[in-house]
């Protein structure tokens, strides 16, 4: 039996059994909030658990390392449209110690591509169509400085609204503990 079969024979006896009934909500955040975060593991249930969120309280848009870095990437599109479409107030980033991003190493990740069958002609060839992949794939070296530049980059974002607060923090994938690197009140 493959993970997708597993997967399909629990969700049709989990919809089977109206096992859903209990996460019934509705798309717009209860407790007005965006948070953008890394899709860790360890965070899965531990963050929102951790910060007294449910379904239905808050959106989530997760990606690796939990930055922003690109001004008009997806993850910008994404909390652009939770704050004007979605009803969400304030926004936080919340980055973690022991974050894969901050250990993360572009040549070996090019040197894995290549052990992999990924061509050196199609490496080259991205390269030469202006991405820069060592660049692209880099990590961070402290998750304090990366929460505080995406904040900054979401603060002063052309397309934001300059009302929305927007809060820097650190979470512990040990403890759920918070740890406050931007106070987006001022
Ligand atoms: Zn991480």
């Amino acid at each position: 039996m493959t993970l997708l079969t597993n997967i399909l024979d629990y969700n049709q006896q989990f919809v089977q059994e109206q096992s859903y009934e209990e996460y019934r909500t509705t798309k717009f955040p209860d407790k007005r909030l965006v948070i953008l975060t890394c899709m860790d593991t360890r965070l899965v249930e531990l963050l929102p658990k951790s910060m007294n969120m449910k379904n239905g309280d808050v959106k989530i848009v997760k990606n690796a390392g939990a930055v922003v870095s690109h001004p008009f990437g997806s993850i910008m599109r994404s909390l652009l449209v939770a704050v004007y479409e979605l009803q969400a107030d304030e926004v936080l980033v919340i980055g973690h110690h022991d974050c894969g991003m901050s250990a993360i190493n572009s040549d070996s990740i090019l040197d894995k591509m290549k052990e992999r069958g990924v061509a050196d002609e199609t490496l080259e060839t991205v390269n030469y169509s202006g991405i820069d992949l060592h660049d692209w794939l880099k990590g961070f070296s402290s998750v304090q400085e990366s929460v505080a530049h995406s904040v900054d980059m979401i603060k002063n974002h052309p397309l934001m609204d300059k009302k929305i607060p927007v809060h820097g923090l650190v979470i512990s994938p040990e403890t759920g503990k918070l740890d406050l690197v931007v106070e987006g009140y001022k």
